[in-house]
């Protein structure tokens, strides 16, 4: 089977409108679950190799964002994802609601502090969309000002870009009802439960404001120097090969190199 290029296949064209609505979760691009798993762990061992250089180059950042709705699998792709990552050199971040502090500045001041220096890479668990997700459903800004947000979005990505910060966002895509079932087995293994809260059951209730706002987060903030990916999530199989997949061709494009070899002696013996 040809190879799909998935980073062409699921990258949102900036400027294109897309309603999540109609991308299906559950494809998974001519993958089976069998032929995934070797094609998974070879992209994981890419991605081993690729930052063992972006460390010792330590050139470049990467920024990883994770989005999705509840139980969408951001927790999962990172536990499965990012175990290809030697833990110097990256950091995960999880954004929950804002702490007082945090509410008295301005909505990108935790973010900026959080973005990975050179030779890192950092992960996102949520992020600064929170703040024309969560925030517009709730109303808890009025519309002028988290509408405002998309452009100072990408404005605040276009410099990271331009000041040697590679971007690349993930949205996990689930399907309704596969919500339901994820949630229903949070419920019932007491390894899971703490996930779960009753919260998690009124944000549910609001599903098709979310579905609006993924449309416009995607629609808007989708660009070449940050572009989003759909990822389809019904499957965890298929995201954890998508995921890999796009970030090890993303960080190959940087062409992260070990330094040149210092000048030392010829044939030395260390005693
Ligand atoms: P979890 O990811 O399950 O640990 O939950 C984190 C919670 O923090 C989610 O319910 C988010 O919606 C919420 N959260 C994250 N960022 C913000 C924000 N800027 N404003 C309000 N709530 C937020
Ligand atoms: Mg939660």
């Amino acid at each position: 089977m040809a190879r799909v290029d998935l980073r062409e296949a699921l990258r949102v064209t900036p400027g294109r409108r897309v309603r999540v609505k109609q991308l299906d979760p559950t494809d998974t691009h001519g993958y089976t679950k069998k032929a995934s798993a070797d094609a998974t762990e070879r992209e994981l061992e890419r991605l081993t190799d690729l930052q063992d250089r972006l460390w010792a180059e330590a050139h470049h950042a990467v920024l990883v964002v994770l989005q999705g709705i509840d139980a969408a699998g951001k927790d999962g792709t990172i536990r499965r994802v990012m175990t290809a990552f030697n833990p110097q050199g990256c950091a995960v971040t999880p954004f929950k609601v804002p702490t007082p502090e945090e509410l008295a500045h301005d909505y990108l001041w935790r973010v900026h502090k959080r973005v990975p220096g050179k030779g890192e890479i950092g992960i996102f668990n949520r992020s600064h969309y929170e703040d024309v997700l969560v925030v517009r459903v709730h109303g808890l800004v009025p519309e002028d000002v988290w509408s405002a947000r998309y452009e100072q979005i990408n404005d605040f990505e276009r410099t990271l870009a331009a000041t040697g910060t590679t971007i690349v966002k993930f949205f996990l895509s689930i399907s309704r009802d596969e919500q339901r079932v994820r949630f229903q087995s949070r419920y019932d293994d007491p390894a899971k439960r703490w996930k779960f809260s009753m919260g998690d059951l009124e944000e549910r209730k609001r599903w098709d404001d979310y579905q609006a706002a993924f449309d416009d987060m995607l629609s808007k903030t989708s660009t070449a120097a940050a572009p989003w990916y759909v990822i389809p999530a019904d499957h965890n199989w298929f995201r954890n090969l998508a995921v890999a997949t796009i970030l090890a061709d993303t960080i190959a494009d940087l062409k992260p190199a070990y330094p040149p070899e210092p000048d030392l002696p010829k044939d030395l013996v260390v005693k």
